[in-house]
């Protein structure tokens, strides 16, 4: 099971603790990470680190080169709610850098590619309950459509050039060890720092929104069992749907509560409403489940226990 992998955009939400995990598996000087900036100290003195910046396709390949990677992990991205402010931006970075890995793949420099798509591709027409893993997908928001025409274009690479991509639609993602990088599910983390700041905090969703999540446990493991599978085994190479948990602003406070009895939330809901109520609410993932036997660990309250605990732990040091 040996492999070099490089991981781009290291530094963000996802990229951090993927990158801990892929150094357990794979030793540490087999993972390469790599971001634009070297903002997060801990990742970058913690074993190899190079600056690429995702739009620029010679960095890229000549960091394959030097360091003979195989596989690579592109999570460089505008999300959601910054892609709504700066769309032009979002288009660039998060469809060049994907054809410049795609691009690597199909020339054989690379062997495999993780990309991750969003339950961003679905929008208002796409059935909300229990979301098909094929249905309409009419996405409203430029990081939406970004996701949606990657999804394409990695089916493409696949069919026509056999490049072994594989990418998950990952609902939002929740985590305690580096903050959200601009999303709309980015509340779910939020609200936990401040129950544990102030006792209180202001939603910028409405009470009853209710959207896919996912502990990042779960994230990690999922993505570490795609890339591993068997290539047989995949019948998706657009991205797989996959489900975890669903709740709304009101029940991850319900949650809360239980640890901390005087915890209060009040709801002021601002743009990213809009891009929420264009979302589904719960997603059928039995494709994923039946094709790489994927399963989630984390509940709402396991999830909640977890994240108070080591929040309290960050900042009681
Ligand atoms: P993030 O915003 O936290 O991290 C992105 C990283 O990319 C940052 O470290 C940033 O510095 C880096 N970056 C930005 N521009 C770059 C460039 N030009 N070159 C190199 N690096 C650059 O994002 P994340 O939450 O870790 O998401 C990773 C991937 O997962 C993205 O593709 C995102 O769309 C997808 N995703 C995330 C979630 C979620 O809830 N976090 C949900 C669905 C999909």
């Amino acid at each position: 099971m040996s492999s070099k992998i490089l991981i781009i955009g290291a530094c963000g939400q996802i990229g951090t603790e993927l990158t801990t995990k892929l150094r357990e598996i794979y030793g540490v000087d087999n993972v390469i990470a790599s971001d634009i900036n070297t903002r997060k100290l801990d990742l970058v003195n913690s074993g190899p680190f190079e600056i690429i910046d995702a739009k620029n396709f010679n960095a890229i390949k000549d960091c394959c080169k030097n360091h003979n990677i195989d596989t690579v992990y592109l999570m460089a991205a505008l999300l959601s709610a910054t892609g709504e402010k700066y769309p032009m931006e979002a288009w660039d970075l998060n469809m060049n850098s994907l054809f410049h890995v795609l691009n690597l793949a199909k020339g054989g420099a690379i062997k495999k590619v993780f990309w991750p798509s969003s339950i961003a591709v679905f929008g208002p027409t796409t059935p909300r309950e229990n979301t098909p893993q094929h249905t309409i997908c009419e996405p409203t928001t430029v990081y939406g459509i970004t996701k949606q025409v990657g999804e394409r274009w990695c089916e493409y690479y696949h069919n026509k050039y056999g490049v072994d991509v594989r990418s998950i639609r990952y609902p939002g993602i929740i985590s305690h060890k580096a903050m959200p990088g601009g999303g709309t599910t980015d509340y779910a983390v939020e609200i936990y720092h401040e129950a544990l700041k102030n006792s209180t905090y202001e939603c910028f969703l409405s009470e009853n929104t209710s959207l896919p999540m996912m502990f990042m446990d779960d994230a990690i493991k999922a993505t570490v069992d795609l890339m591993q599978v068997n290539t047989e085994q995949l019948s998706i190479r657009s991205a797989y749907n996959l489900s975890a948990i669903s709740f709304t602003p009101k029940e991850i406070a319900e949650s809360i509560k239980k640890q901390l009895p005087e915890f209060s939330i009040s709801y002021n809901p601002d743009f990213r409403q809009a891009i929420a109520d264009s979302w589904p609410s719960s997603i059928d993932d039995n494709v994923a489940r039946k094709d790489w036997n994927w399963q989630h660990s984390f509940d709402l309250d396991a999830m909640t226990k977890e994240m108070l605990t080591q929040l309290k732990k960050k900042y009681s040091a």
